[in-house]
C-alpha cells in the first residue's frame, strides 16, 4: 500500500518478543510493508533514517505514553499506534485457552464503526487502540488454544465445535479484518494517504483430495448396500444394488468417476487446480488406489499435462509418523516425475504445530489442510498464505499454511446444508475472503458425483464456480504460496 514506508514496532524486550514480532511481521507482510521491531532501549540505536516511518507501540497505555517522546526524537515517525497489551502474553501463557479479549469486543472490532469505539485518538498524528489485537491476531494464527484443549474426537482433530471462539467469528478472516482496521487507521493519522481505496479481486483456489476412484468395487458396494438395509432403508438398499450391478456391468458411468466433467468444467472457466494424491497408506480410511494402477497413471498424466498441480493427500496415519509420510511422498514423486510441493492432510488430521515438522522434513513447502473438518471457514482467521508459528518454541516455522475455506463435505455432511443452502454459504465465505492476498480455498471432491449421497451439489458446485468466474481471479495452491514467498523478499 503505502510506498517507500516502514513500520517501526517498539514492544518489550521480553519472554514474548517473538511473538510479537511474529504478528508483526505478518501484518508487514499482508500491508507490503517491511516492519523491525525494537525494544525501547533500542529507540536511540534505530540509526538509519528514512523519511516514512510509521511506530507501533504495543504496551500498556503508561508505557505507550512513556515511550513517545523517545519515539518522536528518534524513530521520527510520521504517524504513531499505540495498542493497548493485555496479560494475555504473561504468567498465565500455555497455562489458559482463553481469547485475550472478549468476543464480544473482538467481534465489534472487524467494522469500521465498532473499531472507532475502541480508539482513542489523542492527536492529528497518534492514536491508541484499547484492544490487545496483537494478542488476538497471535491467538487465531497460531491456533493458540489447539496446545491447550485437549478434547477427544473420533479422528483425534480439532473442531470447530471445540473451539473457544463464537462459530461465527470464524465466518471471516478476523485478523485481516483487524488488519484492515489498523491499516485505515495509519492511513487516516497520516492525513489519509496511501490506503488503497480499490476492494482487492476474489481469488479461488480449486482444489481436489482424490481419495476414492470407485464407489462401487467388488465387496465396497455390497457393504454399503448392506448398510443400507440395516438402517431399515430397503429401498435405498435396492436401488444401490441395482446401481452397483449396472456399474459392475460396465452399463454405467461409477458415480465417483468424475473426472471428466471436472476437466471439461475448469477448461470453459480457465480455471487451474491442484490435485491431491495419496502415495501409501493402509487404514480402513485411507484410499482405494495404488499409483501404479493404470488407470491411476493415466489420471496423473492427464493433469500433469492439462498444467494443473499435483500435490501429496498424506494417508490417514500419516500426521504424526514423519517416515511414513516420506514413503508416500518418495511414491508420489517418482509417480508424477518431477517434485512435489504441497500437501493436504487425509480427513484433515493435523496435529498444530507437529504435523508442519513432520511435512518440511519431508520436503513439502505448504500444507493447506487447516480448516476445520465440522465448519466451513476462516480457522486460522486469515484467508490466504501465511506462516506458521511454533507457540511451544516460540518461532516461526519455514513453512507455508495456506489455509482451507470450505470443503464440500463439511457443507453437505456436518453443516447437513441442502444444496441451496450450500450455494448462499459459498457466497458469503467467498466474499468475506476478499482481503489483499486473501485466498477462498475451496475443496472440491470427485466423489460429489456421487447424487444419491450429495443431492444437487455438484450442480451447487458448477453454478458457484460459473457465477463467480466474472468477478474472481483462479489459482493454484503453489501458485498462492509461492506469491507470499516474493512478498518475504521485500518485507521480511
Ligand atoms: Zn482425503
Amino acid at each position: 500500500m503505502m510506498n517507500g514506508q516502514s513500520c517501526w514496532c517498539v514492544r518489550a524486550d521480553d519472554e514474548f518478543a517473538a511473538c510479537v514480532d511474529y504478528v508483526i511481521r505478518t501484518f508487514g507482510r499482508w500491508s507490503d510493508l517491511p516492519t523491525v521491531c525494537i525494544p525501547p532501549s533500542g529507540m536511540n540505536r534505530s540509526a538509519e533514517r528514512e523519511a516514512n516511518r510509521i511506530a507501533l507501540l504495543y504496551g500498556q497505555v503508561e508505557e505507550i505514553e512513556h515511550w513517545r517522546p523517545q519515539v518522536e526524537l528518534f524513530v521520527k515517525p510520521t504517524a504513531i499506534v499505540g495498542i493497548e497489551r493485555s496479560t494475555f502474553f504473561g504468567p498465565t501463557f500455555l497455562d489458559m485457552p482463553d481469547l485475550p479479549e472478549p468476543a464480544t469486543k473482538l467481534e465489534e472490532l472487524i467494522s469500521p464503526e465498532g473499531f472507532a469505539k475502541h480508539c482513542e485518538r489523542r492527536s492529528e498524528t497518534y492514536a491508541i487502540v484499547r484492544a490487545d489485537l496483537i494478542a488476538a491476531a497471535f491467538w487465531f494464527l497460531t491456533r493458540y488454544e489447539e496446545y491447550v484443549i485437549s478434547t477427544p474426537e473420533t479422528h483425534d482433530r480439532f473442531l470447530a465445535s471445540f473451539s473457544l471462539a463464537p462459530p461465527q467469528m470464524y465466518d471471516q478472516p478476523v485478523v485481516n479484518r483487524w488488519f484492515e482496521r489498523l491499516e485505515a487507521l495509519m492511513s487516516d493519522l497520516r492525513g489519509g494517504d496511501g490506503a488503497s481505496a480499490v476492494p482487492p479481486k476474489g481469488r479461488i483456489v480449486l482444489t481436489h483430495d482424490v481419495d476414492l476412484l470407485r464407489k462401487y468395487r467388488g465387496l465396497m458396494g455390497v457393504r454399503r448396500t448392506i448398510s443400507a438395509m440395516l438402517r431399515g432403508d430397503a429401498q435405498e438398499a435396492t436401488a444401490e444394488i441395482r446401481m452397483a450391478s449396472l456399474v459392475m456391468a460396465g452399463l454405467r458411468r461409477d458415480p465417483y468417476d468424475s473426472f471428466d466433467n471436472m476437466f471439461s468444467l475448469k477448461e470453459k472457466l480457465g480455471a487451474p487446480s491442484t490435485f491431491f494424491f495419496m502415495g501409501g497408506g493402509n487404514a480402513p480410511l485411507d484410499a482405494d488406489y495404488s499409483l501404479d494402477d493404470q488407470p491411476v497413471k493415466e489420471l496423473l498424466a492427464q493433469i500433469v499435462a492439462r498444467g494443473d498441480e499435483i500435490g501429496l493427500h498424506p494417508s490417514y496415519e500419516s500426521y504424526r509418523d514423519a517416515p511414513k509420510m516420506l514413503k508416500e511422498m518418495q511414491a508420489l514423486e517418482k509417480a508424477v516425475g518431477h517434485s512435489v510441493i504441497g500437501a493436504r492432510q487425509h480427513y484433515l488430521r493435523f496435529a498444530v504445530p507437529e504435523t508442519w515438522y513432520i511435512q518440511g522434513q519431508c520436503g513439502l513447502r505448504y500444507d493447506t489442510s487447516l480448516g476445520f473438518p465440522d465448519r466451513a471457514g476462516f480457522r486460522c482467521g486469515w484467508s490466504g498464505a501465511l506462516r506458521p508459528f511454533d507457540v511451544e518454541k516460540r518461532l516461526e516455522l519455514p513453512m507455508i499454511e495456506l489455509p482451507l475455506v470450505a470443503m464440500d463435505i463439511s457443507l453437505a455432511v456436518y453443516e447437513k446444508l441442502p444444496a441451496e443452502k450450500a450455494i448462499e454459504r459459498l457466497a458469503q465465505l467467498l466474499n468475506a475472503s476478499q482481503t489483499r492476498y486473501g485466498a477462498f480455498v475451496l475443496l472440491w471432491h470427485n466423489t460429489l458425483h456421487d447424487r444419491r449421497s450429495y443431492p444437487g451439489y455438484w450442480d451447487t458446485m458448477e453454478y458457484f464456480l460459473f457465477a463467480s468466474a466474472g468477478t474472481v481471479d483462479f489459482a493454484t495452491a503453489a501458485q498462492a504460496c509461492e506469491e507470499l514467498e516474493l512478498r518475504m523478499v521485500k518485507t521480511g
